[in-house]
């Protein structure tokens, strides 16, 4: 059984130009490229375009042209794929419909908290130390690994040199609690955060002032 949906309400300002608002939807929606199903919150048919433009909960939204094909809809609670949590969340919250007796396998990456892809020691003329007596080779000082080094940048940025772009070895660096692997360089000899944690510090529990 489809769920209501809401109303495409928008705070961008612009011209009616015959698209209509559809009432109702299956819950689950997912895009050919989307690692996980998100939930409808509001749709609307374009007959000009013969399109429909669904958006999620979360904030993004995905267009199907008339007959479909390209996103995939069910109804039922997902049973083995991963769910957006911030669009389950939010669809229940808002009372969309009734909380369901076993929820989706929910999942939310928070920015910044999974180790980077790229080894922020890529392309840095500072994160790195030669091997060897060649010139080519590099120890990336962010993650461990041993790297060929090329100029970095192009054209008129190109000056000095660094690790190719990498994936992180086995020792990447601790990151900084506040900017992550963002902000790493050379301070004194050892790779800190920009901003000057000392990077030995752990964190803190608030003291009990009531005792
Ligand atoms: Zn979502
Ligand atoms: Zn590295
Ligand atoms: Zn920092």
């Amino acid at each position: 059984m489809p769920v209501a949906l809401m109303l495409p309400t928008s705070s961008s300002g612009g011209q009616w130009n015959g698209e209509l608002p559809l009432t109702e939807a299956m819950r689950y929606v997912r895009g050919p490229n989307n690692s996980r199903w998100h939930r409808v919150r509001s749709a609307v048919f374009y007959p000009k375009w013969r399109r429909t433009h669904y958006s999620f909960w979360c904030g993004p939204s995905a267009g199907d042209p008339d007959g479909g094909g390209v996103l995939f809809f069910q109804d039922e609670t997902p049973q083995f794929d991963d769910t957006c949590g911030t669009c389950v969340g939010r669809a229940l919250g808002a009372k969309q419909d009734a909380i369901p007796l076993g929820l989706p396998q929910l999942r939310f990456d928070p920015r910044w908290q999974a180790a980077p892809s790229l080894c922020p020691g890529s392309s840095s003329r500072t994160l790195w130390a030669p091997v060897g007596y060649s010139g080519s080779a590099g120890l990336c000082l962010v993650c461990g690994d041993t790297l060929a080094i090329r100029c970095v940048g192009k054209g008129w940025t190109a000056y000095g040199e660094g690790p190719v772009r990498h994936k992180p070895g086995p020792f990447l660096a601790d990151p900084c609690p506040f900017h992550a692997w963002q902000r790493l360089d050379l301070l004194d000899g050892k790779v800190r955060c920009l901003c000057g944690w000392p990077h030995d510090l752990g964190r803190v529990e608030i003291p009990d002032v009531a005792t």
